[in-house]
């Protein structure tokens, strides 16, 4: 099964992948922490994408496709991917659907955890104080908020027409997403 979790930052993505990762032994590509990873290597990429990533601003579109291709073409990961945070443009949302078609593969489960800002700024507090992330300061978080908010809406227009998408309020508690999620995993 292939689900995308779909969401502003701090919206849980993580936490549910990891959780759905884990039910369904799949694999969980967060292409914030692929991109991350680049940085701490030191990278060609990560020397292009720091300043995007430190300002909030997304990553350019071709970085980002190129970055998930291998995964997707991995047949040990096949029909076993839960997208975190990817796609998040429509040009991603189209790619996606390509290295799909072409390894013979589709999205089955497209979940959008819709949350607000203020439930997303108390949240992304308390993570910078238990993962001590170099992105999360609040200036960083409103700008990524705000650039999510502006430039996903053609990627949730995208999705919300698909039978398979699903909106979950994601200012619940954790246990109480993970019990909506668990609906679509377990028919
Ligand atoms: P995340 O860990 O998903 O919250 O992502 C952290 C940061 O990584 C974002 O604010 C962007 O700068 C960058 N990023 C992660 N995923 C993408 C993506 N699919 N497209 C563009 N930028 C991304």
């Amino acid at each position: 099964m292939n689900i995308i979790l779909f969401g502003p930052p701090g919206a849980g993505k993580g936490t549910q992948a990891k959780y759905i990762v884990k039910k369904l032994k799949c694999f969980q590509i967060s292409t914030g922490d692929m991109l991350r990873d680049e940085i701490q290597k030191n990278s060609e990429i990560g020397k292009k994408i720091i300043n995007d990533m430190n300002d909030g601003k997304f990553v350019n579109d071709e970085i980002v496709n190129k970055l998930i291709e291998n995964t997707v073409f991995d047949p040990e990961k096949k029909d076993k991917l839960i997208f975190d945070g990817y796609p998040r443009s429509l040009t991603q949302a189209k790619n996606l659907e390509l290295l799909l078609k072409s390894s013979n593969q589709k999205v089955n489960l497209i979940f959008f955890l819709n949350v607000n800002k203020d439930t997303i700024i108390k949240r992304i507090k308390k993570r910078k104080v238990l993962e001590k992330r170099s992105d999360d300061n609040i200036d960083t978080i409103l700008k990524r908020y705000d650039t999510y908010m502006a430039t996903t809406r053609p990627v949730l227009d995208f999705y919300s027409k698909n039978p398979n998408f699903h909106e979950i309020d994601g200012s619940l508690g954790i246990d109480e997403i993970t019990a909506k999620i668990d609906v679509f995993l377990n028919v």
